[in-house]
């Protein structure tokens, strides 16, 4: 059928269209086709476009993901086409917390491809990034000149933070829905209002609540039908705690999570909350092997490298461990580089009490270290090292991040003696120290693992190498990104405590002899930046380590020809 396609830009958008069912805005209205528009007289409305565009794309190569379809019953296969459908609609206000310009912009893209199929290019780029902004380059614009609002499309663009903290000072009733997690900041006359999610984005909230609780009627596990109910009900609340608290309680083949979570997005305070979805399967049997650690996070936190006052034994330790096939993401959680691991929920009221679910995305781990992880990791260190680099070694680490995300200090005594969480006092740091904690401290607490036999499938040189190897794959994506700034710290921390040392060719070796005390200083050093939500010491370790220092730059220009990271296509969703 492909095949008696007529060639043209038209029939080629038609196509690409088809396909990409997945990142492209839902609505439910028809509306004419940008296919039928016609071409602008200039393209991209005038829009400078990046000359290397194609050779960003090469960066992510098409990778179809799918699922084992023997492991669902009937009802469940319904059930996730719902929950692919609600995820759909969530996507696209995703697309408008990124920018409230990014339909307009879309549209001038589209408009474009009709006379020039190479703007197909922009297009799928654009549906990468979800936006004209290269997340790989510290959001620099590759269409058009416009700079990314630090607030993303949660403030009014030209909102200064000052003018926020000047709000929120002279109308302290205001403060806490202006720093709550789900609302959005506009200013009318003046003056600035805080505007709940479910108002701002109510039309589509509420086709995603219906898809949703249409879901829930669907399938006959308990569990799942419970927490999708309570989730449709959240997002019309935007009251997440009974729904949060019910994914902790989920036991389905299902494992689904979607509502507004991390606050990535926005770089002016790290206040609001990004929607996102993911919808996946569960693997049984990898699952119940890692649920063994869980067990032990009571020792490990006993374990950690800080003074026992800090120490967090409020939370119940009952932290899941799921391992999943991933089959459909949305918005936040499809943008840029694919995320292989979360642990949620954020709120600290519900880690308190039922701790966190950690969810490992292992056909998405897979892929990636196969198509970049090992070719990295032999390019950054000496040849000797070829044989140590191990996904065993690769996927655990990411485990143990997930792992370390629900321990050390969540809620804090402030300098002024109120309980309050770390996180707001760490404010725009907060994500870099989080990140870079969740490494550092998962590699420590793999040594602990180690130690206790817990652990036996690969030896501590082959940790270090795989350790060091890997920390490229995050720092090519920017070190201004959370994690990739979090990676620089560690990278130049084990520098200097010479825990990684140079060999020839410009190639690094792990020293095995120096690395368990370059791993446990940083983890106090960022267990007690948590501790005392110190900001001004979160703001001196990132100044100093957080760089890309020549020597990084000069390693990541010898990885080009190396995927970034690859563009998912779920074939459940039918995308090909
Ligand atoms: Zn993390």
């Amino acid at each position: 059928m492909l095949d008696s396609l007529p060639v043209g830009a038209t029939a080629l958008l038609a196509f690409f269209l088809a396909l990409r069912a997945g990142p492209i805005p839902v609505t439910t209205t028809p509306k004419p086709s940008p296919a039928k528009a016609p071409a602008p007289a200039v393209p991209y409305d005038g829009m400078a476009v990046a000359p290397d565009i194609k050779e960003r794309l090469l960066q992510f190569p098409r990778t179809k993901l799918d699922y084992d379809r023997s492991l669902l019953d009937p009802a469940d296969g319904r059930t996730l086409l719902k929950l692919i459908d609600a995820s759909r609609i969530l996507d696209s206000i995703y697309f408008t917390q990124v920018s409230e310009d990014n339909p307009k912009v879309r549209v001038s893209i589209l408009r474009t491809v009709n006379s020039q199929p190479a703007a197909l290019d922009v297009f799928r780029y654009f549906s990468i990034m979800k936006g004209p902004w290269d997340r790989l380059k510290g959001d620099e614009p590759f269409l058009g000149t416009k700079r990314k609002p630090p607030g993303a499309g949660f403030y009014p663009a030209d909102m200064t933070k000052e003018e926020f903290e000047k709000w929120v000072a002279a109308h302290p009733e205001d403060k806490k829905s202006f720093e709550s997690l789900t609302t959005v900041i506009r200013r009318e006359a003046g003056r600035l209002n805080a505007i709940p999610y479910s108002t701002y984005y109510g039309t589509l909230l509420k086709k995603v609540s219906e898809r949703v609780k249409e879901a829930g009627e669907l399938t006959k596990n308990a569990s799942l039908k419970k927490y999708l109910s309570l989730l449709s009900a959240a997002l019309l609340s935007n009251d997440y705690f009974q729904s949060d608290m019910a994914w902790m309680d989920l036991d389905s083949e299902i494992e689904v999570i979607l509502g507004p979570y991390e606050v990535y997005e926005d770089n002016l305070f790290n206040f609001k909350a990004a929607f996102e979805s993911f919808v996946s399967i569960r693997d049984k049997a990898e699952s119940a092997k890692l649920s063994v650690y869980a067990a032990h996070l009571p020792d490990m936190e006993k374990n950690l490298p800080i003074p026992e006052a800090h120490k967090n034994f409020n939370r119940k330790f009952e932290s899941p461990i799921r391992v999943v096939q991933e089959v459909y993401t949305a918005g936040d959680a499809r943008q840029g580089v694919q995320t292989s691991a979360f642990n949620l929920p954020n709120d600290e009221k519900v880690r308190e009490a039922k701790g966190s679910k950690k969810v490992l995305l292992k056909n998405v781990m897979e892929a990636k270290f196969r198509l970049s992880g090992q070719p990295i990791a032999e390019r950054v260190l000496e040849p000797a090292a070829k044989g140590k680099i191990s996904f065993d070694a690769y996927f655990n680490h990411t485990l143990f991040h997930e792992l370390s995300h629900g321990l050390g200090p969540g809620i804090i005594t402030s300098p002024e003696g109120q309980k309050v969480e770390g996180r707001l006092l760490l404010k725009n740091l907060y994500s870099t120290i989080e990140e870079c904690k969740a490494d550092v401290v998962g590699l420590w607490n793999i040594l602990y693992a180690m130690d206790q036999k817990l652990l036996t499938g690969f030896d501590e040189d082959s940790l270090y190498a795989t350790y060091a190897g890997l920390m490229f794959r995050s720092m090519r994506f920017g070190v201004d990104e959370a994690h990739g700034g979090g990676t620089a710290v560690q990278w130049n921390w084990c520098r200097e405590k010479k825990a990684i040392e140079p060999a020839a060719g410009g190639r690094f070796r792990a020293n095995a002899s120096k690395f368990r005390d370059a791993i446990r200083s940083l983890s106090t050093e960022l267990l007690e930046i948590e501790a005392t939500g110190d900001y001004e010491r979160a703001r001196k370790l990132l100044d100093r380590y957080g760089k890309a220092t020549p020597e990084i730059r000069a390693t990541i220009a010898r990885l080009t020809g190396i995927p970034v990271d690859l563009e998912p296509v779920f074939t459940a969703a039918g995308e090909k």
